[in-house]
């Protein structure tokens, strides 16, 4: 028989809407401590039971409910925060869809007491699973205090989803320290059955936080960074290498104060850092974005940790280039190491490696980058020789199975791997040339001629200024062969034919890309093309022509694409491992 349609209940309506809203204790935990924000508490007490699933408490000293609006908090789509519809425009409070206390209030057993200025008693309400008896006199001191009891509790099938306490706190934990970190002037207490998990005070700075956050060695040894691209204002603060993980557990990015998780921000921070945190990693950061609001969209869905940019090339650029240009001048970009047992390494002449001979025989050619003006610039003529004199500080080198060098260096050992080393000496090295102007070509005595289809010769010739810039020259030769006519010096390990092929591809996946952009992703390539493999011989004198030439990069903790390039292992490390220490 038909059904005939009616009218939802309001409670049910409540229910499914706390189905976007309330997905564990940690949201309730998010809005209820925002609605204490919003209400300008100066500090906020959140006290659980079981990680939040049996009972969450959070107490303010705001402006607090009047009691004949209590029942009104609790019903949906009732706010103070909107009023008009350009108010949504531009939002300034945390809250404002109205939804967050109803929600909550048909899903649990919720209290709400409050104590406004300008009455003299407290009132309090409870709601049981969506139905308020109240308001009623209480006992109560300034601000409001709401309890949440039994989450889910008559929802069989959304308690299913809830996991172990233990993991339910960790989400919950994360959602004050988000909000503690975005809140400076705020105090918070976390406490978890009895136990205090999280303490700032209102006074507390934002290093203070971090440190309350992230932990103390972490937050001391964090970088800032900041920068403004017009209307957009970016400051943050990075951990170091050591603090990075293989999730984005410890990536807080804060939009006008408000936690975001955006994919294409989490994509930025990657590209931002890809130099100085190991492959596949994020790294610890703290990144407040302010943006004019009208600029953005908050309302796109109902837990708000989603957004949209109305520019937002402009914001992941910022993003990009704040992190890069922040982290260039980290103390920890280079790890400083003083090398025992010195010895006098071989002059450069005398270097019978590969690494640093060039392989074709003719006459060095400079191609310069920018061209005309620039040119004359003080330390173009420092970038000039073709291989670096090895200092005496290179130390006793070994290699293991072609691959891997071995060395002491004060405060333990260190281990290298040498193509990593290689691509970052290379990449470090032809950064300095563009920088100073000039980038070393070597023609090559017979042209390398490699077969392309039409259309990628017309791509590579569209290119070939950049390229050029880079101490790489091409030609058309005929339809469908492209003539490489000279390469980068310093890169004498270059195979022209691989080159070409690299560019190529480069250019292909590159297509809308800036110059700059390819300029760096043609950089990359090339670091790696033009380094020595793992597996590849070097004797010593080449070994230590690499290590000199590795002594003092702006930035040696990993290769261009993250890898990292040596491990170290103090006293410490190696006496735990032989059991002198425990
Ligand atoms: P929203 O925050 O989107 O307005 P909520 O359902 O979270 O919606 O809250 C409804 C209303 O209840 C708020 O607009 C606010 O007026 C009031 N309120 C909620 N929590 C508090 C609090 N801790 N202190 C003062 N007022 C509060
Ligand atoms: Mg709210």
């Amino acid at each position: 028989m038909r059904n005939h349609i009616r009218p939802l209940d309001p409670i049910v309506i409540d229910q499914i809407a706390a189905g976007e809203v309330v997905e564990r204790p940690a949201s309730v935990v998010k809005e209820l401590v925002e609605n204490s924000i919003d209400a300008g508490a100066s500090h906020i007490e959140v006290l659980l039971q079981e990680g939040g699933i049996r009972r969450i408490e959070v107490r303010d000293d705001g402006l607090g409910i009047s009691a004949d609006e209590l029942i009104l908090a609790v019903s949906s789509h009732a706010t103070s925060k909107l009023r008009t519809p350009e108010d949504l425009e531009a939002v300034a409070s945390l809250g404002f869809r109205g939804e967050a206390l109803a929600s909550i209030a048909s899903v649990s057993r919720l209290e709400i007491t409050s104590l406004t200025q300008d009455q003299e008693d407290a009132a309090s309400i409870l709601v049981d699973f969506g139905k308020a008896v109240g308001p009623r006199a209480a006992a109560g001191g300034r601000g409001t205090r709401i309890v949440v009891a039994d989450l889910f509790a008559q929802l069989p099938a959304r308690l299913k989803f809830m996991k172990r306490p233990a993991t339910e706190l960790r989400h919950c934990l994360s959602w004050v320290e988000r909000l503690a970190l975005a809140h400076v002037g705020v105090g918070f207490t976390l406490k978890h059955d009895g136990r205090i998990l999280l303490e700032v005070a209102a006074s507390d700075d934002l290093d203070a936080r971090c440190g309350a956050v992230y932990g103390v060695g972490v937050a001391k040894n964090m970088v800032q960074i900041q920068r403004q691209s017009g209307p957009i204002v970016l400051h943050g603060r990075v951990g170091p290498p050591e603090s990075a993980r293989r999730n984005a557990s410890r990536v807080d990015i804060f939009l006008n104060g408000r936690w975001v998780r955006d994919p294409r921000l989490l994509r930025a921070v990657r590209e931002g850092v890809k130099e100085f945190v190991p492959l596949g990693h994020y790294p610890t950061l703290y990144l407040a974005l302010s943006v004019p609001p009208h600029r953005i969209d908050v309302n796109v869905h109902p837990q708000k940790t989603e957004v949209r940019f109305r520019d937002e090339r402009l914001v992941i650029g910022s993003v990009v280039k704040t992190l890069q240009r922040g982290l260039a001048t980290a103390p920890w970009a280079t790890r400083g190491v003083g090398v025992v047992g010195k010895y006098d390494a071989p002059n450069s002449s005398s270097l019978s490696s590969n690494l640093t001979r060039p392989a074709w025989p003719g006459q060095v050619r400079e191609s310069h980058y920018p061209p005309a003006a620039a040119r004359s610039q003080p330390g173009a003529e420092s970038a000039l020789p073709l291989q670096r004199t090895p200092g005496d500080t290179v130390g006793q080198v070994l290699s293991v199975a072609n691959t891997f060098l071995v060395r002491e260096v004060t405060g333990g050992m260190e281990i290298l791997d040498q193509h990593a080393l290689h691509e970052r000496v290379n990449l470090e090295e032809l950064r300095r040339d563009l920088r100073a102007g000039v980038v070393m070509s070597q023609p090559l005595l017979v042209p390398s001629l490699v077969d392309v289809g039409k259309a990628e010769l017309d791509l590579l010739l569209t290119r070939a200024e950049v390229f050029a810039k880079l101490g790489v020259d091409l030609e058309a030769f005929g339809e469908h062969t492209v003539a490489i006519r000279a390469i980068p010096a310093r890169l004498t390990r270059l195979v022209p034919e691989k080159l070409v092929m690299d560019l190529l591809e480069i250019a292909q996946e590159h297509k809308s890309a800036s110059v700059d952009q390819l300029m760096e992703e043609s950089l990359h390539s090339m670091a790696c093309r033009g380094a020595v493999m793992a597996g590849d011989h070097l004797d010593q004198d080449g070994l230590r022509g690499l290590l000199a030439r590795g002594a003092d990069l702006p930035q040696d903790r990993t290769c261009a694409h993250g890898r990292p390039v040596r491990v170290f292992l103090s006293l410490e490390d190696l006496e735990k491992a032989f059991y002198r220490r425990v």
